[in-house]
């Protein structure tokens, strides 16, 4: 093992107090040290003040005009602030809590202070000093690392300049030294010097493709090793079953299947009776007739004798696909609905005919991945908006059966390229395609200043009999705001329509609250409900024929999207309308975009083109990994993304590299995958 593995107590002495803010963010080795980069950077550059235009970081070189005013206040805290000559302008520069420099900073003394300026007031609050005598460099760029504890960084930073200084020190690089130079990419080395240590952003934008580049290629390597490994895992019990008796079924359904659903069908059955055990994604618009394909499946499966279980993210939605199911499948499938609201007695009687085998089809909500929840012989799991769920619950309830096939359903619709690069190890089935019949939900936008009208038209709808959601703006920074703004938005809502029974729903209500208004909405004993987007995606209210969205240039196209298949699914006409006043041109290009469109995947591939996926998903719901030097949001990093994917493969598939010297920091890099997934490369 070589230095840059080394326990870092080995290597330099550092106090007790010091190791424990060390091990306190994961760094234990002189490599955990090195790859602990700056968050950020502090610029502390000299600047020409006259461009200052806002407060920002910088750093000054002048002469001290007058002695330091001193003052002390609240017991412990100290102020000095005198005037300081920057080339011939004058401005107040203030130290707090650096008392001793009270005798140093004497008319006359020429000394550079950094720190945080402000053009209005003229004044600069000093973070660092020095003196003519120590030298006055123009500062490079600070790094800011995050470290708990005042001072830190700074100890910090002389560490890493230290363990840089070790003559021993070589800094393995997972990157093969041909792909470096194939897309000149820095040896990791000298991007981890530039990143602790830069001079300009020149320097900083090679050093973090560089380990971008590292990021996404390790991530890839990682997804396909999976995949590799999922694909030699064989199945351990079979399926028995004919997909034509199977189809037979569908063909008594009281609509055709799409195209799209067929197509789905195919590729579920051949999983389902080859020799790897599935893992598919099945992603459709809300009211694509995905249940309707998990039907089938879960039909395959229990002609074979087998058992299925369906998890869904709430009890309405639970409750919603026992009634599909049950209206979908012969009577003679013995159903079991499974949540935290079954009753002790009945919970009982399901868990025994679970065990025994007797009931066949599970559907329930996380009640189905307790401990108590045992199966007889669980062979296919479908799981319902997938990106609800951890891994860790899906792999749970996968560990209820032997090795079974996995379906997840999504309605966020992904853009087929991105899909294909993020979830490498899951094959995706999409349906694009929607059942006949449906009329698209007439768009509108207009400008909060019509909040009125659109109330109105609200009302009218009302008088039809019909239902209304209006939606508040999710706030992410803030609970506490979106909260104020859902409630200013329920009060205006109900009185402005004193007549109407007017529901609100926000994310402070516990989930029997919640289920509680959802309820009362789709049994028709509210006209309104104002709510933020915690409305479930998957609930059906076919009565509910206007979706009025506030603030909606705050949304990603893609959740604005979901929104909008809240209505439309009923034989009434159903309306969309968006209330904004988007100030800046791409606000209303994809607001535009949103009006025109009516297919999920387009408007995500055009909003992807406009913003990148960032704010496509938003940021929390999205599933998608997080890396640290990329965001994906450009097109350039979306083709290094690809780039690294192709080569990935291409390197998986060279067995002969896997046996060299330079393979060794990249498997141990992948050291994790290595024992998560079991072997890779034998
Ligand atoms: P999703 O889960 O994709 O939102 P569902 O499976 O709930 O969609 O289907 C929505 C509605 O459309 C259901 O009432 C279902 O019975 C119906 N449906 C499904 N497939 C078809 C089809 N091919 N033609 C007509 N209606 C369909
Ligand atoms: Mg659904």
């Amino acid at each position: 093992m070589g230095l840059f593995s080394a326990p870092l107590p080995e290597v330099v002495s550092l106090p007790k107090s010091r190791q424990d803010v060390l091990a306190e963010v994961g760094i234990r080795t002189v490599g955990d040290a090195l790859l602990f980069v700056p968050r950020r950077y502090e610029d502390f550059r000299a600047k020409p003040l006259e461009e200052v235009r806002v407060p920002e970081t910088l750093s000054v070189v002048g002469v001290v005009q007058a002695h330091p005013k001193f003052s002390r206040f609240r017991g412990n805290f100290s102020r000095l602030a005198t005037t300081l000559d920057v080339g011939g302008r004058t401005i107040t520069v203030v130290w707090f809590n650096q008392p001793y420099l009270r005798e140093r900073l004497i008319p006359g003394a020429r000394v550079q202070v950094a720190g945080r300026y402000d053009p209005k007031s003229r004044q600069l609050v000093a973070q660092k000093t020095r003196f003519s005598a120590e030298g006055i460099a123009t500062e490079s760029l600070t790094p800011v690392y995050g470290l708990p504890g005042r001072g830190a960084d700074a100890w910090f930073s002389e560490l890493i300049r230290l363990l840089f200084s070790l003559p021993d020190l070589e800094i393995p690089d997972p990157i093969p030294a041909a792909l470096r130079e194939k897309y000149r990419l820095l040896p990791r080395g000298e991007a981890l010097r530039t990143l602790h240590f830069p001079q300009d952003e020149r320097e900083l934008f090679w050093a973090k493709r560089r380990m971008a580049f590292e990021e996404v290629f390790l991530y890839q390597l990682k997804v396909l090793a999976a995949r590799n490994v999922r694909v030699r895992t064989r199945r351990v019990r079979e399926h028995r079953f004919r997909p034509e008796e199977v189809l037979e079924l569908a063909s008594r359904w009281p609509f055709t299947l799409t195209g799209a659903q067929r197509r789905a069908i195919q590729e579920i059955f051949a999983d389902l009776l080859g020799p790897y055990p599935m893992n598919r994604l099945l992603q459709g618009d809300v009211g694509s007739g995905k249940t309707a394909v998990a039907a089938l499946a879960i039909y395959a499966v229990v002609r074979g004798g087998r058992q299925a279980a369906l998890m869904a993210p709430t009890e309405i939605l639970a409750e919603q696909h026992v009634r599909t199911l049950r209206g979908l499948l012969p009577e003679d499938v013995p159903i079991a609905l499974l949540t935290g609201r079954t009753p002790r007695r009945e919970r009982e009687e399901i868990l025994y005919g679970l065990a025994q085998g007797t009931i066949s089809v599970a559907v329930g909500t996380h009640a189905l991945i307790t401990e108590h929840v045992r199966f007889a012989d669980l062979g296919f799991v479908v799981v319902d908006e997938q990106h609800r769920f951890g891994v860790v619950q899906r792999r749970l309830l996968a560990q209820k059966g032997d090795v079974p096939d996995l379906l997840s359903m999504s309605a966020t619709p992904i853009p087929r390229t991105l899909a294909l690069l993020l979830y490498g190890d899951l094959d995706v089935s999409v349906l694009d395609e929607m059942p006949p019949g449906r009329t698209p939900v007439e768009t509108h936008w207009t400008t909060p200043e019509r909040f009125a009208d659109v109330l109105t038209f609200v009302d009218g709808q009302i008088e039809r009999g019909r239902q209304a959601y209006v939606i508040a703006p999710l706030i992410e920074a803030s609970d506490k705001l979106e909260y104020q703004n859902v409630v200013d938005l329920y009060d205006r809502v109900r009185n402005f329509l004193p007549r109407r029974r007017v529901g609100l729903l926000h994310g402070r209500l516990s989930g029997r609250e919640k289920d509680r208004v959802m309820r009362a909405f789709v049994a028709g004993e509210l006209d309104v409900l104002v709510s933020t987007t915690v409305v479930e995606v998957g609930v059906d209210v076919p009565n509910a024929t206007v979706m009025v969205i506030y603030d909606a240039d705050r949304f990603g196209l893609a959740q604005l999207h979901q929104l909008r298949g809240r209505v439309g699914r009923g034989s009434h006409k159903s309306y969309c309308i968006l209330v904004a006043d988007p100030r800046t041109e791409l606000g209303r290009k994809r607001l535009q975009v949103f009006r025109e469109l009516t297919d999920g995947f387009q408007i995500a591939e055009k909003d992807f083109e406009l913003r990148g996926p960032g704010d496509l998903f938003g940021t929390k719901q999205s599933g998608l990994p997080e890396f640290r030097f990329t965001q994906l949001d450009s097109p350039r990093e979306l083709r290094m993304l690809q780039i690294a994917h192709e080569e990935a493969e291409r390197l998986l598939a060279d067995s002969a590299f896997w046996e060299t010297e330079e393979a060794v920091p990249l498997r141990e890099a992948l050291a994790g995958v290595h024992e998560e997934a079991g072997q890779l490369w034998d």
